[in-house]
């Protein structure tokens, strides 16, 4: 669905300020899968995800969405039909002052009739549960639900593929699970690929996969197991799932714990079979 092929990408490329963000960065990722993308502030993950729908072209090298490749100009309008990309600062992604409004924005530009678009509109609110405040204004809610707002409007066009980049870092827990379940429900029963961008390595380990990104460059790559590689972890300057580090530490101390254990449950579960 994604294919990233030796991107280089460079900001301000010739000024005094070039700055090259991302160095020769190749992987993909596949129809249907959920994918994590973390790593660092300042390792790449929001230029990676500006040049998945098109925002960015890559300074070398290919990006290709469902064998369209994203340099092509003309290929511009599919491809962000494809890609629904949330952002982090919900505020900037409002656009009109009723709720169902915004969110009816994107399939609006999509040309749908106005039946097939309120349909959409609803499905969209009532998976972010936010259906009761259709008729309200974005400006006035908090910032986890201004951004399960931002999520709906993303879905409303329904995309095969959709990134979210940090997009729950401003919800509380509570928010963060009711995100999440919508996201991995999304993944799992409507088939659509997931991108995660995110801080959070709880969130990453409901991943089929997980890429770590340093410093511009894919670190590695894998399932859970790459929760066993501590050290490859915290030299990316991120933290393992708490549960795993708890297990690690048991295992330090002589328990045998089996399996990848990245979840709380799974460590209740390895602790009291
Ligand atoms: P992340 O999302 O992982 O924090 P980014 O992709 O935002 O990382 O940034 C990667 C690198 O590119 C950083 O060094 C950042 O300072 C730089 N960068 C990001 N956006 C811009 C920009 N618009 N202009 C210049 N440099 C940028
Ligand atoms: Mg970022």
């Amino acid at each position: 669905m994604i294919e990233v092929r030796n991107v280089k990408f460079v900001y301000n490329e010739g000024a005094e300020d070039e700055k090259e963000a991302l160095h020769n960065v190749s992987f993909t990722v596949n129809d249907g899968e959920f994918v994590a993308l973390v790593g660092h502030n300042g390792s790449g993950k929001s230029t990676l995800a500006r040049l998945f729908n098109g925002l960015l072209a890559p300074s070398s090298g290919i990006v290709k969405v469902d064998g369209m490749d994203t340099s092509d100009k003309k290929a511009l309008f599919d491809i962000r039909k494809t890609v629904g990309v949330v952002f982090q600062n919900p505020d900037n992604q409002m656009v009109a002052s009723v709720i169902e409004d915004d969110v009816a924005f994107g399939p609006e530009n999509l040309g749908l009739a106005s039946e097939e678009i309120s349909e959409r509109v609803e499905w969209a609110l009532k998976s972010v549960g936010m259906a009761e405040h259709r008729k309200g204004t974005p400006f006035r809610l908090s910032g986890g639900q201004k951004q399960r707002i931002a999520i709906a409007g993303v879905l409303a066009v329904k995309p095969k593929v959709m990134v979210l980049d940090e997009s729950t870092a401003m919800l509380d827990p509570l928010g963060r699970d009711e995100v999440m379940n919508v996201i991995t429900r999304l993944n799992r029963e409507e088939k659509m690929t997931v991108i995660m961008i995110t801080h959070f390595m709880e969130e990453a380990a409901l991943a089929d996969r997980i890429i770590v990104m340093r410093d511009g460059r894919v670190a590695a790559e894998g399932g859970k197991e790459i929760f066993r590689k501590r050290e490859l972890i915290e030299s990316a300057g991120l933290e393992l799932p708490v549960a795993a580090r708890i297990a690690a530490k048991l295992r330090e101390r002589g328990l045998d714990i089996e399996g990848d254990v990245t979840l709380p449950g799974e460590l209740i579960d390895a602790l009291c079979p």
